[in-house]
């Protein structure tokens, strides 16, 4: 994609921090750095999101996903855990629109990325969920 900037950092046409690349992904540290060591692991086919990855490409994406997480975490004895995070669509705090997953380090509790959920288990009753379950569930396909 000509002006999609992650397209850009693979072809090497915007300088990026590369820890990890080969002929499926790279990896490269994110330019906010939320904590620090925080990277961004992207597929080098441009797609969107994750509503638009075959089982291949999302078996040989994750496949690198394990080894990077390692690397980062051994750079650094002050590690104590990560977050993997990957954001799809506006709504869902997507502001890249080539697909990417976040890994954070996370050094504290009080360091600088939080996430919250909300626990709503008490306005759900089994009915409630049966009908969640069946109807995504009638939507599975490859
Ligand atoms: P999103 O909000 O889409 O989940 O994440 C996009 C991420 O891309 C942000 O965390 C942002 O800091 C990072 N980012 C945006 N532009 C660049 C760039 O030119 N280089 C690098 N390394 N990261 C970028
Ligand atoms: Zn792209």
């Amino acid at each position: 994609m000509k002006d999609c900037i992650f397209c850009k950092i693979v072809r090497n046409e915007i300088p990026s921090y590369t820890i990890y690349e080969d002929d499926v992904v790279k990896a490269f540290l994110d330019i906010s750095q939320g904590t620090p060591g925080h990277t961004l692991v992207i597929p080098k086919k441009h797609i969107a999101n994750i509503f638009e990855y075959d089982p291949e490409l999302a078996a040989a994406v994750f496949s690198r996903i394990p080894k990077i997480a390692r690397a980062i975490k051994a750079s650094n004895p002050e590690i104590k855990g990560m977050n993997i995070v990957n954001n799809n669509g506006q709504i869902a705090y997507q502001s890249v629109f080539h697909s990417h997953f976040h890994l954070v380090p996370r050094y504290t509790t009080h360091d600088d990325f939080a996430m919250i959920f909300k626990d709503n288990s008490n306005k759900y009753t089994p009915d409630d969920l049966k009908k969640i379950q069946t109807t995504i569930m009638a939507h599975i396909g490859d």
